[in-house]
C-alpha cells in the first residue's frame, strides 16, 4: 500500500502516519518530494479497516493498494495455467472445448435427441439444467432429480460429461452425485454460501460471470471456492447488464482478454445468455475463439420453438452442426490442437 500525503500536510502528519504504520506492525518507507510526501507501507495485506483508517489521517489525501486483492487466481501466485478435467475432458488443455445441448432438461426424449445431435457433431461435454433459476416463479423451474436422471442417462448413451446447475448449498450433495461439472449461475454469482459449499467438494465448478459483477468481484468469487480446498474452477463469461437492449445482455468479450492476463484459470464464453438471439450466437462464438476463450458453452434443442426455456437463444441441432464446421478454421488458427 501506498499512502499519499496531501499539499498541506505538515511534518507531524507525516510522522503520526509513519508511527500508525508502525504500530500495525509494518514497515514505513516514506519518500519527502518537493510538494507532496508518500509512505510506502511495507507488509501491508489487503485489509479494507486499514486502508479507510489510514484513509482518515490527518493529512492524508489516498491509501492506495498495490498488492491484489485475489491471491489464488492471480497468475503472480501461479504462473502456469489451471486445467481442468471434467469427466475427462481437459478444460484449458490443448484442445478448444466445446460444450452444447439444451439451456433445460423439459423431457427424456427432447435431452437424449439432443445430446446424440450435439455429440455427432463434436462436441465434448452435455449441458442441461435440471434446477432452473427463473427470474419470474411462474416459469418453469426444471424437474429437479428428475432431470439429473435424464441427464445421466444421456451421459451412459453419448459418452459425454455433463455440466449442470447447481442453486443452493442443500442441493450440492446430490447434484454432484450426477454432475461432472458444477455450474453457478449469474444470479448467484455471489452467493457465498454456495461458493463455499462447492469449494468444499472437489467437482470441477463452472462459476458463470454475476451480470452486474466487475472482473475483481467475479475473481473474488472464484477465490472463495479455491479457498474452500477445491482449485477446479472455470471462469465463463455470459453477459453483463448494459443500457443495450438489442441483445439480452451485453458479451463482454474484453473480459476475456483481461482474464487472460490476470488469472490461470480456463475461461469460457455463453454467447447464448450472451446474446439472447440464436442467429448471433455463430459470430460470438468465433469471436471468443479469437480472443482466447478455452471453450464455448451453446444451448442447442432439437424444437427451439417448442423450448419451455431460452427457445429463442437455442440453436436447431443442424444450426449447430454447421457452427461447428465454420467454428474449425478460427480455432485451428487459434493454435488449438485438433
Ligand atoms: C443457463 O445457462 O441456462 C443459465 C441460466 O445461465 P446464466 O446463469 O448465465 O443466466
Ligand atoms: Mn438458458
Amino acid at each position: 500500500m501506498v499512502i499519499v500525503m496531501s499539499d498541506h500536510a505538515t511534518q507531524d502528519d507525516v510522522q503520526r502516519v509513519i508511527a500508525e504504520v508502525e504500530r500495525r506492525g509494518y514497515q514505513s518507507h516514506p519518500i519527502f518530494g518537493d510538494t507532496r510526501t508518500i509512505v510506502g507501507v511495507i507488509g501491508w495485506k489487503p485489509n479494507e479497516n486499514h486502508l479507510d483508517h489510514f484513509r482518515s489521517l490527518r493529512g492524508v489525501d489516498d491509501a492506495i493498494p498495490i498488492a491484489k486483492r485475489y491471491k489464488r487466481t492471480h497468475r503472480h501466485f501461479q504462473p502456469e495455467r489451471t486445467t481442468v478435467s471434467v469427466g475427462g475432458v481437459e478444460v484449458g488443455g490443448s484442445r478448444f472445448v466445446m460444450m452444447a445441448g439444451p439451456c433445460t432438461v423439459e423431457t427424456r426424449e427432447q435431452t437424449l435427441e439432443a445430446a446424440h445431435g450435439v455429440k455427432a457433431a463434436g462436441a465434448q461435454i452435455l449441458r442441461g439444467g435440471a434446477y432452473k433459476p427463473s427470474t419470474s416463479p411462474y416459469d418453469f423451474q426444471g424437474l429437479g432429480v428428475e432431470g439429473l436422471r435424464i441427464l445421466r442417462e444421456a451421459k451412459q448413451a453419448t459418452g459425454l460429461p455433463i455440466v449442470t446447475e447447481v442453486m443452493s448449498p442443500a442441493a450440492v450433495e446430490v447434484v454432484v452425485e450426477f454432475a461432472d461439472l458444477l455450474q453457478v449461475g449469474t444470479r448467484n454469482a455471489q452467493n457465498y454460501d454456495l461458493l463455499k459449499a462447492v469449494g468444499q467438494t472437489q467437482t470441477p465448478v463452472m462459476l458463470k460471470r454475476g451480470w452486474a459483477s466487475t472482473i475483481e468481484e467475479w475473481l473474488l468469487a472464484a477465490e472463495y471456492i479455491i479457498h474452500e480446498g477445491n482449485p477446479n474452477v472455470i471462469l465463463c463469461e455470459r453477459g453483463i447488464r448494459t443500457f443495450e437492449t438489442a441483445t439480452r445482455n451485453t458479451l463482454d468479450l474484453s473480459a476475456v482478454a483481461v482474464l487472460k492476463h490476470e488469472t490461470h484459470l480456463p475461461v469460457v464464453v455463453d454467447p447464448s445468455q450472451g446474446t439472447g438471439r440464436w442467429h448471433l450466437v455463430p459470430a460470438l462464438c468465433k469471436a471468443a475463439v479469437a480472443v482466447g476463450a478455452d471453450g464455448l458453452i451453446v444451448e442447442v434443442h432439437p424444437r427451439p420453438e417448442e423450448a419451455l426455456k431460452d427457445g429463442a437463444q437455442s440453436l436447431r441441432i443442424d444450426k449447430f452442426q454447421r457452427l461447428m464446421k465454420e467454428l474449425q478454421p478460427f480455432i485451428a488458427a487459434a493454435g488449438w490442437t485438433s
